[in-house]
């Protein structure tokens, strides 16, 4: 069977709704339809403080039914391919769905099994991660109970959502550590697959202080190959210049894992994207380089900057305007300049709001100094936010 949509979304998470929801407030009359299988919508940035103790999980979790705005029509289905000569979506059980415009907005896969031994172990021997609703819980536990030893804390070689995630939450335990006089007795390690800690400059020097005040040994160029988590080790395999191809074993009491990640397969098997996988969009436009009925958002999406909910508020009202305008048959008037943004969380009550553009030039919302620490950006994240991403964000009014 065969249905048609003038409007298709794939995705309803913090993209997909965004949109539906903007789209809908200019033009109530608009037919649109979004596919997503999953009985559950998450706030995710929140997970950082969750691991830390200091946000409660069941707050980051809502029902899908409840964020699909008034208007819009929820197929319950996962998508599986495209056939964009067609304008059609294909979906899990063989039906199509035919569109007029296509909205490509599924979000980023975690790749768990491509590190041997991970998906067995994680939730348990110390291996942890809270890029899991499941997990990220566990995070604070084995932070809590660790006395002494070594934590290591890991982000992957591949691009990930949100690249401040995987140390951010390093940046906690030491705090939680000094705070509990037990800082002197662990060893922090931080094993990347980039070559540096944070891609602009001003916010790393900050950084970089918090992770000498931690007493933090760094780790760059190096991908994650196994976790075995009944002996409590890991092997990192050097993919720099000076240590391409050299593995070595590492201890650990407690580990932190950020997923190595791609665009979802249904995606990245498909004639939509670019070379690295990613839907192939202008970074301007953010139209389809090929198909001109098709756009993308978000972190499936090819927009070369950081993948983070923080980007897609000013990814969507561009969107939006792109897509009204090819429905009228006029030139697209949006332009997206990069913006993103990194609440970096450096410990307990302490923020550096990282916000910049696609040259990494900070691009800064307010009349201070963004990288210094702050009380009041930390009180932002954990009590602001998440009220502006249930109330304004997914209704599409921020
Ligand atoms: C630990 C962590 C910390 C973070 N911290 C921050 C932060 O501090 N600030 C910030 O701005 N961002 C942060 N982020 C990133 C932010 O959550 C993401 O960038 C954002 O959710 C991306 O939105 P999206 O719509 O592209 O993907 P998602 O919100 O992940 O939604 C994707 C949707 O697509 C659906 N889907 C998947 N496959 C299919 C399919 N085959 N068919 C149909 N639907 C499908 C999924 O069910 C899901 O509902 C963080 C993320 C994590 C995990």
């Amino acid at each position: 069977m065969t249905m048609h949509k003038q409007i298709v979304i794939i995705g309803g998470g913090n993209a997909g709704i965004s949109v539906a929801a903007q789209l809908l407030l200019k033009r109530s009359k608009l037919q649109i339809a979004i596919i997503d299988p999953s009985e559950k919508h998450y706030y995710q940035p929140a997970w950082t403080l969750v691991g830390g103790g200091a946000f409660d999980i069941t707050k980051t979790e809502r029902s899908e039914a409840s964020v699909i705005p008034n208007g819009a029509e929820w197929i319950k289905k996962k998508a599986t391919g495209f056939e964009p000569e067609q304008n059609t979506v294909i979906l899990e059980d063989g039906e199509k769905l035919t569109y007029d415009f296509l909205v490509v907005a599924p979000g980023i896969q975690l790749n768990w099994a491509d590190v041997k031994g991970l998906p067995e172990t994680l939730g348990k021997n110390g291996v942890t991660s809270n890029y899991s609703f499941k997990t990220a819980p566990y995070t604070f536990e084995l932070i809590k109970n660790l006395k002494g030893g070594k934590a290591i804390f890991h982000n992957p070689h591949t691009p990930v959502k949100c690249g401040g995630a995987p140390h951010k939450i390093m940046y906690l335990a030491a705090d939680y550590f000094r705070k509990h006089g037990i800082l002197k007795d662990i060893q922090i390690e931080y094993h990347s697959g980039a070559g540096k800690l944070f891609s602009v400059d001003k916010y790393e020097q900050t950084l970089k202080k918090v992770v000498q005040r931690g007493n933090i040994k760094l780790f760059f160029n190096e991908k994650l190959m196994e976790v075995d988590g009944p002996n409590k080790r890991a092997l990192f395999e050097g993919i720099g210049k000076d240590n391409e191809g050299i593995q070595s074993w590492v201890n650990f009491d407690m580990i932190h894992v950020t997923p190595p990640q791609s665009a979802p397969d249904f995606v990245r098997n498909s004639t939509l994207v670019n070379q690295a996988g990613w839907v192939d969009v202008d970074q301007y436009t953010l139209q389809h380089k090929k198909y001109s009925n098709i756009f993308s958002i978000g972190d499936a999406s090819g927009l070369p900057t950081s993948k983070t909910g923080a980007a897609i508020r000013k990814q969507a009202p561009v969107l939006v305007e792109n897509l009204l305008c090819s429905i009228d048959g006029k030139a697209m008037k949006g332009h997206y300049s990069g913006y993103t943004s990194c609440p970096l969380v450096t410990g307990y009550g302490k923020l550096v709001l990282a916000e910049f553009d696609y040259n990494n030039n900070p691009m800064e919302t307010f009349p201070f100094d963004q990288s210094k620490e702050r009380w009041s950006m930390y009180q932002m994240k954990k009590v602001g936010l998440p009220w502006l991403y249930w109330n304004k964000i997914l209704t599409g009014k921020a």
